[in-house]
């Protein structure tokens, strides 16, 4: 027999390791109601552009009214520093707004046969989207944004570990939706594989780790359901010998650790040449040594806790395994010693080339620091992992940049920066990190279906 469910589980402030609040722990039998009232509510929403384009600019205006209740909410389950929240919000509202000024475009064939043939598009039906706890409203906004501008409906299941800020954004936008458009579902597994599995679900839209992506394709294979799946990261960044050190320490060091180094396209190794590799260290260990941690309730937080105490764990063991393999760190290595999921921001050096910490996926505010003799080596090294979601090159000499950037094997490239993302881009990682494209124009697509009508011209046929 399963074991009854409890109907609420508690959320935890990761800045103290204790419990704050509770969120509803939503019995999987209930989703055949939610995913029904999706099902239901599409008529009405799919039918009218100029209603959903409207409704989905007065929700990203109630957003960003909203920002002084959700940003603390947002901080308090999350960990991050609380401008970052705002920001966070902030981009939730301009994705919205991104998204209602698109649409999609009707085609004509013109291929000489006598036949007037259109390309028209359609929405799918109800989307689940899944998402993390490391943006939750903002990874959110990237899958229900482009969803609903294409008219299908919207079923929202954040985290367990960050329910509550999504939980009042739904109530936020149910002010501007019309009821059913978007659900916000909270509850702990069973609770996503039942919704990505559910057969009246049309298109799961994923973001979150490697193994948990393909559980949900494999959940969504048996309805045929379209998938989506922006899934992890181990973006490389590789210094050129010609690269300023000291000028672009403050901006690589933002790349790793902003958000505790929880973001997907975090720079997550650094290849250094052998020559400057001393500096580079150095350079980063002094930024990790100084950077301000804390509460990011605290207004002088740069780097909060990691998540949590999973997560913190994982952190732990990946620099444990570094360290007994010969590495050293040269800032942090350890768990601060306070209460709450905090980890000292750590520069590693003298890593191995293939420890896990730089081959896999650490996701928390350690940074490997590896020299590199010849270019090649470097580029070949950066493309060795599972992943390819991005990568930065850093130099002076920016069109032997370019030319370097475009060998990695990876979704985005940036020069002499990482992991900055206009909403006009593609967004899609290749290898492990991620199946089908989300972002710009190509994620409303990924969210439609074409329809193609031929009629006879007159005469024709
Ligand atoms: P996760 O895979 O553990 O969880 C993601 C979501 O899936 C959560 O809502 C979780 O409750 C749910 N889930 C868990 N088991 C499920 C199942 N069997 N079926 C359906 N849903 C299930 O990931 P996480 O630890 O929350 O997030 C960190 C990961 O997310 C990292 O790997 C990170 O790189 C990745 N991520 C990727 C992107 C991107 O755009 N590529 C962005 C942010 C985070």
């Amino acid at each position: 027999m399963p074991h009854p469910r409890q109907e609420r589980f508690a959320v935890v402030d990761p800045a103290t390791g204790e419990a704050f609040d509770e969120a509803p722990d939503r019995r999987t039998d209930e989703l055949d109601a939610v995913v029904g009232r999706a099902r239901e509510a599409w008529a009405g929403w799919r039918a009218d552009p100029g209603a959903r384009t409207a409704a989905l600019l007065a929700s990203a205006d109630a957003v960003e009214a909203a920002g002084g209740e959700l940003a603390p909410l947002l901080t308090r389950e999350q960990g991050k520093p609380l401008a970052e929240s705002y920001a966070e919000i902030a981009r939730t509202a301009a994705r919205l707004r991104h998204f209602a000024a698109m649409a999609p475009e009707t085609r004509t064939i013109n291929d000489g046969r006598p036949v007037h043939s259109e390309i028209r598009w359609r929405s799918l039906g109800p989307v689940a989207a899944i998402v993390p706890w490391n943006f939750p409203l903002q990874l959110a906004s990237a899958k229900f944004a482009p969803a609903l501008a294409a008219g299908n409906t919207v079923v929202l299941k954040p985290s367990p570990f960050t329910p509550l800020a999504t939980r009042l954004l739904g109530s936020v936008l149910s002010a501007a939706l019309p009821e059913g458009v978007l659900t916000v579902i909270t509850g702990r597994e069973p609770l996503g594989a039942l919704l990505a599995s559910h057969p009246g679900i049309r298109h799961v839209t994923f973001t979150g780790s490697v193994p948990t992506g393909r559980a949900v394709a494999a959940g969504a294979a048996p309805g045929l359901a379209r998938v989506t799946l922006e899934l992890g990261g181990n973006d490389a960044a590789v210094l050129l010998d010609d690269v300023e050190v000291e000028a672009v320490a403050d901006r690589l060091f933002r790349a790793a650790f902003r958000n505790c180094g929880q973001v997907c396209m975090a720079v997550k190794r650094v290849y250094a040449p052998a020559r400057l590799h001393a500096r580079v260290v150095e350079a980063l260990a002094e930024r990790a040594k100084t950077v301000v941690v804390g509460s990011g309730l605290d207004p002088g937080t740069e780097l909060g806790p990691v998540n949590n105490a999973a997560q913190l764990a994982r952190v732990e063991r990946y620099t444990a395994r570094a360290l007994e393999e010969g590495a050293r760190a040269a800032a942090g290595g350890h768990r601060l010693d306070r209460p709450g999921y905090f980890y000292a921001p750590t520069i590693l050096t003298d890593v191995p080339l293939d420890s896990a910490v730089v081959m896999e996926e650490q996701f928390g505010p350690v940074l490997p620091v590896l020299p590199y003799g010849r270019l090649d080596e470097a580029v070949e090294a950066a493309n060795a992992t599972r992943y390819g979601l991005g990568g930065s090159v850093w130099g002076t000499d920016l069109d032997r940049a370019e030319e370097v950037a475009g060998r990695l094997e990876c979704g985005t490239a940036w020069i002499n920066h990482h992991a900055e993302l206009s909403l006009d881009q593609p967004f899609a990682g290749i290898k492990d990190s991620g199946v089908g494209v989300a972002g710009g124009p190509w994620g409303l697509y990924g969210n439609l279906r074409p329809f193609v009508v031929h009629r006879p011209m007159e005469g024709g046929l």
